[in-house]
């Protein structure tokens, strides 16, 4: 079927008002959690061959999150989409107030290769959620999973309610050329500013979740163990390829040597190694070009090998990096980590606060004031202090970018408002009204209006 067909297909299906009925949308929650929790053999297999993740990491980073989302919302739909009452100013009298979560209509989720699971079902699910019909795009560059999702889904799910659309750039172009009521992107920020514009064209709200350089600073008042730790996981689980894994690190000089040290000691025992069980490969040749060329051979205290013929990079670390090396001017997105020193922390803060606002920003140290500093000064989508990348597994914390990082947010709650519309309601009662705002004006209907205002 053609793609306008079945998106004018949903329009009409929506109109039906069948998707605001809860009971219609948990069943088809259950539906797909059913479908996900039958098919993990298959899931994990797709995304083997797409870029050669385990089956721990497919179900710890991409299924438990979705999983996690279908619960979510089948547990709290009914108190998400409840009206809510809320005061009537003294204008108003006598009247009622309430905000009424309604649906959009018919939605595109636009997904990346990177987590392709959760990256293109978790917003397709906040969206089926609060009552919309969905068309799916996920990530060509993953062709299998794509592959996977499309069959499972389209076998299984009316296609003037769900649908996903197969398809790469020319696709997609297409598809951004129709009326949708909400477009929810995740990718590049180049790719971002495209859809926007498209979707500017139709006046359609956007989120966009985008990219940028996260950085991770440690200072000498960190518990340096658990920093190197939890660094190491965060930036070298898949292979690197992670929207929020720390970019870059700035390290308090007194203490470099020493946690360059631990980084190592804890990347051999991970045992994150290029073929390994824990390590994924890069997802194409076009990428493993680019970071190749970001290793500078003169600045590799580990690692620095890669196969292009297995597309494997070994976890890199540049040390005395500078912000004018080539590293520092675009998002790594792959397992190279540059390490920075920095004598002063206020400084250090300054600096990144000259670069665009990250997706997420991490900060290791058990002093308060520095903790503080970071947590007011900086603006970032989201972090952690002594921590990396987990802040994503709070459903309670709305997650997405802001400025060049993304617009919008999603997860829990937040997901069912990015899908839709809080729809104000006044009822008034027909009787009690004074009649001072009706014409005709005069004098003293005037001052007591300026009274009651
Ligand atoms: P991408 O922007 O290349 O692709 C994302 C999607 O856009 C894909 O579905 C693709 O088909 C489509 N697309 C690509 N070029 C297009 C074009 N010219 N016109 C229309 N559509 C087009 O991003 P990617 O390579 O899949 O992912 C990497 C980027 O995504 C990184 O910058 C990363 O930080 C970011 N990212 C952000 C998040 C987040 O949650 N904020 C998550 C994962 C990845």
């Amino acid at each position: 079927m053609d793609i306008q067909e079945i998106v004018s297909s949903q329009q009409a299906f929506f109109k039906t008002q069948q998707t605001k009925s809860l009971k219609f949308r948990k069943m088809y929650l259950e539906k797909l959690r059913d479908i996900i929790l039958r098919s993990e053999d298959l899931l994990c297999e797709a995304i083997h061959k797409d870029f050669g993740k385990s089956k721990f990491d497919t179900f710890t980073t991409e299924l438990s999150f979705v999983l996690n989302d279908i619960h979510y919302y089948l547990k709290n739909l009914n108190s998400l989409s409840k009206p809510k009452k809320v005061t009537t100013n003294l204008s108003n009298q006598i009247g009622k107030s309430s905000i009424h979560p309604e649906p959009l209509g018919c939605v595109l989720v636009i997904g990346a290769w990177n987590y392709p699971y959760q990256l293109s079902l978790s917003p397709m699910i906040a969206a089926l959620a609060a009552g919309n019909c969905c068309i799916l795009k996920p990530s060509e560059i993953a062709e299998n999973t794509m592959k996977v999702m499309a069959k499972l889904i389209n076998e299984n799910f009316p296609p003037e309610y769900l649908y996903v659309y197969e398809g790469g750039i020319d696709e997609t172009t297409e598809l951004l050329k129709l009326k949708f009521d909400k477009i929810f992107f995740t990718g590049s920020t180049k790719v971002g500013k495209i859809v926007y514009k498209a979707a500017a064209e139709h006046l359609t709200p956007v989120v966009l979740e985008l990219g940028g350089k996260s950085p991770a600073i440690v200072t000498k008042d960190a518990d340096l163990e658990v920093a190197a730790k939890r660094i190491v996981w965060g930036k070298f689980l898949n292979a690197g390829q992670t929207c929020v894994a720390p970019d870059y690190l700035l390290v308090e000089e007194s203490i470099h040597e020493q946690f360059l040290e631990m980084l190592r000691k804890y990347i051999t025992e991970f045992k994150y190694e290029p073929g390994s069980e824990q390590y994924t490969r890069i997802i194409n040749r076009k990428n493993f070009d680019r970071l190749v060329k970001l290793i500078d051979h003169k600045k590799i205290y580990f690692g620095g090998n890669s196969d292009e013929t297995k597309l494997h990079i070994e976890p890199t670390i540049l040390n005395n990096v500078n912000w004018e090396d080539d590293v520092m001017q675009e998002e790594i997105f792959g397992p190279i980590l540059p390490v920075i020193s920095f004598t002063h922390f206020n400084p250090v803060l300054n600096t990144i606060l000259e670069h665009e606002k990250p997706l997420a920003a991490y900060l290791f140290t058990r002093n308060a004031e520095e903790k503080e500093a970071f947590t007011s000064k900086l603006s970032f989508g989201g972090g952690c202090i002594n921590d990396v990348i987990m802040h994503l597994g709070n459903e309670r914390l709305p997650f997405g970018g802001v400025g060049a990082s993304g617009i919008g947010n999603y997860h829990g709650k937040y997901g069912f408002e990015a899908f839709s519309h809080q729809k104000s309601i006044l009822e008034k009662a027909t009787w009690g009204e004074p009649s001072i705002k009706y014409p005709p004006y005069s004098e003293k209907k005037l001052s007591w209006i300026k009274k009651l205002l």
